[in-house]
């Protein structure tokens, strides 16, 4: 299946969570065999050259994504969990949503000092999230060069923001708007 065959298979939600939102939702492509398969597929062809010593997925549909694309590297898989979930003694970054804020931690152990780590989430809408999870892999003794994600928004700031931090932004498919 082509990019734009996996874009159609998004749904989007107008006016979701907030007014002027449109919510592009991967419901649907999670559900369609083919095209989860295909993107994938697509998500390997990108990352395979980007030499990922592991995968690390954003809580919670980057987990979905990113635990695929580790099996399929034969790397390991780094969870950057919400708040409170982990076990043991974590690291973690605070950062704002639009409305309110949010937390991720890490369990620092789990990183190798120096070790290539590819961050993977669903979607680049600002890049506050990515940017959290790239601050915290970084100071477990990460390095972070690229992020990887099923849709980019262009037309937000989050590919700037990622360049500006030092990451490299790919994605399968764009969206125009907000
Ligand atoms: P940001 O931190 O602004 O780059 O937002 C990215 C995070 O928020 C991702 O984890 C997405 O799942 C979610 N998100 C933001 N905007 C949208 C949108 N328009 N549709 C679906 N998910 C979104």
């Amino acid at each position: 299946m082509s990019r734009d065959e996996l874009k159609a298979l998004i749904r989007t939600v107008p006016d979701f969570p907030s007014h002027g939102i449109q919510f592009r939702d991967i419901t649907t492509l999670l559900a369609h065999g083919e095209g989860l398969a295909a993107s994938i597929d697509h998500l390997v062809e990108i990352a395979a050259d980007l030499g990922a010593d592991k995968v690390a997925g954003i809580e919670a549909r980057g987990f979905i994504f990113g635990t695929a694309l580790a099996l399929r590297l034969g790397v390991g898989f780094v969870p950057l969990r919400k708040a409170g979930k982990l076990p043991v003694e974590t690291i973690g970054e605070d950062y704002a949503l639009e409305y309110g804020s949010a937390r991720l931690e890490l369990d620092p152990s789990i990183v190798d000092d120096n070790a290539h780590v590819l961050v993977v989430d669903d979607l680049l809408a600002t890049g506050g999230t990515a940017i959290a999870a790239t601050n915290l892999l970084r100071r477990a003794g990460a390095r972070v060069e690229h992020a990887l994600f099923v849709v980019d928004l262009p037309e937000l700031p989050g590919g700037k923001a990622l360049a500006e931090a030092g990451i490299t932004p790919h994605a399968l498919v764009e969206f125009a708007g907000h």
